[in-house]
């Protein structure tokens, strides 16, 4: 178990107690992790919630990147790791959100120490990660491919958090113009020796690429980004006046297929947003972008325009937290499920709680019943089996 750190305010801002707002029983601040860790990942999750707990990795509150409300509702207090992470949603508009979140200093040390060994499970990058950024360039570039303007050979690629390059060494092979930028120095280093990809460690704010890029590339990076307005600013101004935005994120209504429907299980401290496709255009309309294509994966690709299509936003509130509160119920009820086989007291247990987090679920009640009668049954059956022993005198 990890020593708790600094936790959130008990009270949200509209006067519920947090706690009443989380998803379920599973999120409570309690330091244990979704899943067993490897020696390595308990060692770097101790060493997290320590800096943590002592103030060293400093949080900040940030105000709703789409809406720039403060009206949270807190769904988790923990990640995936067990370490004390508030994952809101914004009942304005429906992002998901870490808040507070640590602060630029706190992740530039967590990502430069801690990051890898508790994420990949290794200190240095892995020929699996590498070939698992490789894969997921080639479904993506096939993906991207319809959308082009030009052949491409004449076609510029700037990624931005681009690792060691697999994404884009995916691209240059079919004759992309490719370029990287990161801020993973190991990592660049890597992708320049092992791949010779022309990569920088930088922000898409250090740069200035010429000429200007067809297509900026944001794979599975919009999710850790601190300041996400002005980070695609920038890009809006450094993308070409024909050119593409590509950005994958892990997409809120796509995660029971990744996740096995277990939201806890996809939360990270590394995380400050979960998109949808519709909070991710709530962030990129007002900024000048339009979506052209996009899915729920999310896989999305946005074009430039002149006149934003105006700076209000959809709310996704109402959408995310049904879909959310549905998820998790679906998990529990698998769980209790699978609890009932190997152990129908322990089940009955887990099953009274699942019903008093979901008291109109009638399959949990159901459960429920199914539970304690199988547990009265054996403990009827050791009874008769005591009384047996009992009856017929030992040889
Ligand atoms: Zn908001």
């Amino acid at each position: 178990m990890l020593p708790s750190a600094q936790k959130p305010s008990t009270f949200g801002i509209d006067g519920r107690r947090q706690e009443e707002t989380l998803l379920s029983f599973r999120y409570l601040d309690d330091g244990m992790p979704a899943g067993e860790l490897t020696p390595l990942q308990k060692r770097f999750a101790r060493q997290v919630a320590h800096k943590l707990s002592t103030g060293q990795y400093a949080l900040e509150h940030v105000p709703c990147a789409v809406c720039g409300g403060q009206e949270l509702s807190l769904l988790a207090a923990k990640d995936r790791y067990g370490l004390p992470v508030s994952t809101q949603i914004c009942r304005t508009c429906g992002l998901i959100q870490t808040n507070p979140r640590m602060d630029q200093a706190a992740y530039q040390e967590f990502y430069n120490q801690e990051y890898r060994p508790l994420y990949e499970g290794a200190l240095q990058p892995t020929p699996r990660a590498l070939e698992l950024q490789y894969a997921r360039g080639r479904a993506l570039r096939d993906y991207v491919r319809r959308f082009l303007l030009r052949p491409p050979e004449q076609t510029w690629i700037l990624e931005v958090g681009c690792g060691a390059g697999g994404v884009i060494q995916a691209f240059r092979e079919v004759g992309f113009q490719v370029q990287g930028i990161d801020l993973g120095a190991d990592y660049v280093e890597y992708g320049r020796s092992h791949w010779g990809l022309d990569l920088r460690v930088a922000t898409v704010h250090d740069v200035e690429p010429e000429p200007r890029p067809h297509i900026v590339l944001y794979s599975h990076v919009a999710e850790h980004l601190l300041d996400i307005r002005a980070e695609f600013r920038r890009v809006r101004r450094l993308l070409a006046p024909d050119g593409l935005l590509v950005v994958e994120t892990p997409g809120l209504y796509h995660l029971p297929v990744v996740y096995q429907g277990d939201f806890l299980r996809y939360l990270q401290n590394a995380h400050t947003y979960t998109f949808s496709l519709r909070t991710l255009r709530n962030i990129l309309e007002p900024l000048g972008f339009q979506l052209l294509s996009g899915t729920e994966m999310v896989r999305a690709v946005f074009v430039p325009v002149d006149v934003p299509s105006g700076s209000g936003f959809t709310s996704d509130y109402a959408r995310a937290r049904a879909f959310l509160q549905e998820m998790e119920l679906q998990h529990l009820l698998v769980e209790g499920w699978r609890r009932l086989v190997a152990s129908p007291m322990e089940a009955a247990q887990y099953l009274a709680r699942v019903t008093e987090a979901f008291p109109r679920s009638y399959l949990a009640h159901h459960l429920l019943a199914l539970a304690l009668e199988r547990a009265d049954r054996r403990k009827r059956a050791r009874q008769i089996r005591a009384r047996a022993r009992r009856l017929i005198p030992a040889r």
